[in-house]
């Protein structure tokens, strides 16, 4: 079949599909089971250039435009979508939040040992109570003589205790509750920072391998050179950050979901019933060709996405119609590739369920399907 890519983005793309074969695919099952993946993994990801995909090459990145490393991300959420969310995570909010809004200085204390892989990033803007409504954040900053003093509780955070640095939502207007987007600014948290509490890891159904904790920080001082951009920006900043990373999401989504349907094809070919493959029962092949259409739909969405972004075009609500297809898609091909494996299926020794479980978070997390249909259904009425 003809690429219809460019030869940098069909060589990316291989560079991942190989490493997710070689050092992921053999691991996700085992690492499923450990609550960890192996760390030495996202050293050679940084080795790479995988870490910094969207930052430019002056800034020590790799300098490429978001289909390719949306075309990355897939490759290796089909290898392990644990490993995928740590990816999409870093390349999409905290780099991208440095890239757009930090200082020089910022940039090349922050950013660019980011963008080289030396420092993962994390994100932490929800709370235990505001993850939909996340401006109801608690999280205090207070100004002081010479810088900042942060208290508070965020939920949730992806690599919360592996992370370097955490780009982290704060109310800076002395606020105890919602006051509206603009008393909220974002920070830039080393985790080695005295005042940096990471909980122990939360026990989820999927991306089991991927560290989600809480994380308290407990009179956390901090410099005023860590704060980024304006003391009142860092909402919509987290928002604008946000937009890139539900495409990450989708990516991630259309990953598993491809994986899925590998699987699934595969065993329907090889498993025997009724003396010949379930793959020659027109009810097997109706659930294939429903997997990949979807599939191939989800894919060309995000991608025509990603197209448009890079030409310069507001995404507005077209992140959330990729993120919202695409999350709800996976469930439903992950589902089905259960149904094909039987009972087999329902076993953890099969790779399909832990692609169920893990496909479950992606209509959850970065704005739930429902949060999405508002902003996709807001922006049709106000357009
Ligand atoms: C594995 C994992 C990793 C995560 N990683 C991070 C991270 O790195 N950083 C971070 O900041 N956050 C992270 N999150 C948090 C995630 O973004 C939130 O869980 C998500 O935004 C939903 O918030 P909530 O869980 O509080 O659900 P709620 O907001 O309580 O929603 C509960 C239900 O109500 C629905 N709902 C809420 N409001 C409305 C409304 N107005 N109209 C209709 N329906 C509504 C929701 O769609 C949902 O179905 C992570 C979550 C998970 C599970």
């Amino acid at each position: 079949m003809t690429s219809l890519l460019t030869a940098e983005q069909d060589q990316i793309t291989d560079l991942a599909r190989t490493f997710a074969a070689e050092h992921l695919l053999p691991f996700a099952a085992e690492w499923d089971r450990a609550h960890a993946f192996d760390r030495g993994v996202l050293r050679t990801m940084g080795e790479l250039g995988f870490f910094g995909m969207l930052v430019p090459e002056a800034l020590d990145g790799l300098g490429l435009d978001t289909l390719t490393f949306l075309l990355a991300l897939e490759e290796i959420a089909a290898g392990d979508a644990s490993v995928a969310i740590s990816m999409s995570v870093h390349n999409s909010l905290p780099t991208q939040m440095l890239l757009c809004h930090g200082s020089p200085e910022q940039q090349e204390r922050w950013l660019r040992p980011m963008a080289r892989g030396e420092l993962l990033g994390a994100f932490a803007l929800s709370e235990a109570d505001a993850g939909s409504d996340a401006a109801a954040l608690r999280t205090q900053a207070t100004r002081t003589a010479d810088g900042w003093v942060l208290n508070g509780a965020k939920a949730w955070v992806t690599n919360g205790a592996t992370a370097d640095v955490v780009l982290a939502m704060a109310r800076t207007d002395g606020a105890d509750d919602r006051r509206g987007t603009r008393g909220i600014g974002a920070f830039v948290v080393p985790t080695g920072t005295s005042g940096y509490v990471a909980a122990k890891p939360e026990d989820k159904m999927g991306l089991r391998a991927s560290n989600t904790c809480t994380v308290y920080f407990q009179d956390l001082r901090l410099p005023a050179d860590h704060l980024v951009g304006e003391a009142g920006s860092g909402y919509l900043y987290a928002l604008q950050a946000l937009d890139g990373g539900r495409l990450g999401v989708a990516a991630q989504a259309c990953g598993i979901a491809r994986a899925a349907l590998e699987h699934a094809t595969a065993y329907a070919g090889e498993r025997r019933q009724f003396g010949r493959p379930i793959g020659e029962q027109q009810a097997i092949q109706f659930k294939l060709a429903d997997m990949a259409t979807q599939l191939s739909a989800a894919r060309a969405l995000l991608h025509e996405t990603a197209r448009r972004k890079d030409a310069g075009e507001p995404l507005r609500a077209r992140a959330s119609r990729a993120k919202l297809f695409a999350s709800e898609m996976a469930m439903r091909v992950t589902t089905e590739a259960v149904q094909i494996f039987g009972g087999y299926g329902y076993m953890r020794e099969y790779p399909v369920e832990r692609l169920m479980r893990d496909a479950k978070v992606t209509s959850i997390y970065e704005g739930t399907s429902e949060v999405q249909r508002i902003v996709i259904g807001r922006d049709l009425l106000n357009a």
